[in-house]
């Protein structure tokens, strides 16, 4: 089974981050200002530091991977829809530390902006609301959702 819903892009809104920010906590305060609940965002930038996430499939259970040193973002993708009633951004990242070598994973709090310029986008369609998924262990979108 898969999910698949028409969804109309809306509006457009770009801006930075300023440095020292949470960066997914501002992605989120955004989102919430501007009452987007179904969306995308991308990003460029860099940070100071980084809080990341590898979802371990066989444990059901995600690992953390601590970056303590500045990085680009030199991709930055994510959806955004409801859990729990409010918007959730579900973000990851491919981060370059100075040689050139690429991080990357699924973003955590704690991830702090250096300089940061997102592009969001607002969709207007059908609410997709994260529930519990048996097979992954994952707030996921349900396919049998009507
Ligand atoms: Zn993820």
């Amino acid at each position: 089974m898969h999910l698949c819903r028409e969804a109309k892009a809306e509006n457009i809104y770009m801006g930075r981050i300023e440095r020292g920010q949470d960066l997914l906590e501002s992605l989120t305060a955004i989102c919430r200002e501007n009452s987007i609940s179904l969306g995308r965002v991308e990003a460029i930038g860099a940070v100071e530091k980084a809080r990341l996430a590898y979802y371990e499939q066989g444990k059901q259970e995600y690992r953390e991977i601590d970056l303590k040193e500045p990085m680009e973002i030199l991709s930055l993708k994510g959806n955004i829809s409801l859990k729990e009633n409010a918007p959730m951004v579900h973000v990851h990242v491919t981060l370059g530390d100075k040689q050139g070598r690429v991080r990357g994973g699924h973003l955590l709090p704690r991830t702090m902006v250096f300089a940061c310029e997102y592009i969001l986008e607002k969709f207007s369609g059908p609410k997709f609301t994260r529930q519990w998924d048996e097979k992954t262990g994952l707030p996921l979108w349900p396919t049998d959702q009507s």
